[in-house]
C-alpha cells in the first residue's frame, strides 16, 4: 500500500517525454494468456494519459485489444484486415478511443482469422504492415491526424505471418512474461524467431523491453521466475512488475483499460510505472 502511495505521488499527472522519432513496438510472446493484450492496452493508455499520441494495432483475430479499448470491431467495421489484405490505408480504419484522447486503435475483426492464409499468396506478404505504418506516418505529416509517438502492435499467440508482419514493422520487441511455472518455456523459440527476422527481414529488430506480469510477491515461484528473467535480461526487464489483480481482469468487460476503470488500483499504478520507464528509456542516451 505504501508502495502504491509512493507511485501515485511520483507518477500521477506526469507528462512523459516524447521520443525523438516514433517508436514501433511489437508486444509478443508465443504463449497465449500471458498478458500481451492487457499489457498493450494498459501501457498504451498510460502513455496517452501522460500526453503522448499512441496507436494500438490489433492483429489478433480475437480482437481483445479492440474490445478493451472500447473500439467497435464488429464484422463490417473497416479494420486491420482491410489494411493487410486489401491495402486500405491505415488512416481509413483507425478510431480514437472514446475514453482516452490521443489513444488510437486500428481494430481487428473476425475476418482477420482468415488473413493468415490469405496473406500467403500475396506479394510482399511479410512487409504489408510495415508499409502501412510507414504510409500512415507520412500521412500524419501532411494532415490533421496527429503522428503517433508510440505504435504498439498486439500479436496473436503464434508465430505465423501476422506476427512476422509485426516483427518486420517494429524496431523493438516488448515481451510480457507471466511469473509462473513454464514462464520461460518457449522463450528460446521466440528469441530464435526474432533472430531469424533480424537476419533476413529487419536488421533493426531487438528485444528492448520485458515486463513481468501476474507477479505474486507472496510466492517463491514468482520471485524465482523474476530473478531468473532478470539474470538473463538485466537490461531489458522493467523495474515495475504487474501484480495479479482482479481490477485488471475486470476492466475489459467494461470496454475499458484499468487506467480509466480504476486508476488508483495497484494494477493501474504498476502499468503507469512501467509506461514511465518505457518512455524514459526512449529518450535516454544510448547505453544509459
Ligand atoms: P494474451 O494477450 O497474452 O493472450 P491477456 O492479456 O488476454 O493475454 O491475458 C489473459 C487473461 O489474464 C485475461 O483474462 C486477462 O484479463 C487476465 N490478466 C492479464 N493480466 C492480469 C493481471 N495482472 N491480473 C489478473 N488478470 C490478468
Ligand atoms: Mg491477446
Amino acid at each position: 500500500m505504501a508502495e502504491d502511495a509512493r507511485k501515485r505521488i511520483a507518477l500521477t499527472g506526469r507528462v512523459f517525454p516524447k521520443p525523438t522519432a516514433t517508436r514501433v513496438l511489437t508486444v509478443a510472446n508465443q504463449k497465449g494468456g500471458v498478458g500481451k493484450t492487457t499489457t498493450t492496452v494498459n501501457v498504451a493508455a498510460a502513455l496517452a494519459q501522460a500526453g503522448l499520441t499512441v496507436l494500438v494495432i490489433d492483429i489478433d483475430p480475437q480482437g481483445n485489444a479492440s474490445t478493451a479499448l472500447g473500439i467497435d470491431h464488429h464484422a463490417e467495421v473497416p479494420s486491420i484486415y482491410d489494411v493487410l489484405v486489401d491495402g486500405t490505408p491505415m488512416a481509413d480504419v483507425v478510431q480514437e478511443c472514446p475514453d482516452i484522447p490521443g489513444l488510437w486503435c486500428a481494430p481487428a475483426t473476425i475476418d482477420l482469422a482468415g488473413a493468415e492464409i490469405e496473406l500467403v499468396s500475396l506479394v510482399a506478404r511479410e512487409t504489408r504492415l510495415q508499409r502501412a505504418i510507414t504510409a500512415y506516418l507520412q500521412h500524419t505529416a501532411t494532415s490533421d491526424v496527429p503522428a503517433p509517438d508510440y505504435v504498439l502492435v498486439d500479436c496473436p499467440p503464434s508465430l505465423g505471418l501476422l506476427t512476422v508482419n509485426a516483427f518486420v514493422a517494429a524496431q523493438e520487441v516488448f515481451i510480457p512474461i507471466q511469473c509462473e511455472y513454464y514462464a520461460l518455456e518457449g522463450l528460446s523459440q521466440l528469441l530464435k524467431n526474432i533472430e531469424l527476422i533480424r537476419n533476413h527481414l529487419n536488421p533493426t529488430l531487438h528485444v528492448s523491453t520485458i515486463l513481468l506480469t501476474m507477479y505474486d510477491g507472496r510466492t517463491r515461484l514468482s520471485a524465482q521466475v523474476a530473478e531468473e528473467v532478470r539474470n538473463h535480461f538485466p537490461e531489458q526487464v522493467l523495474r515495475n512488475t504487474v501484480p495479479r489483480s482482479v481490477r485488471i481482469s475486470e476492466a475489459p468487460s467494461h470496454g475499458q483499460t484499468v487506467m480509466t476503470y480504476d486508476p488508483n488500483s495497484s494494477g493501474a499504478l504498476s502499468y503507469l510505472g512501467a509506461a514511465a520507464e518505457l518512455a524514459d528509456r526512449g529518450v535516454a542516451p544510448a547505453g544509459a
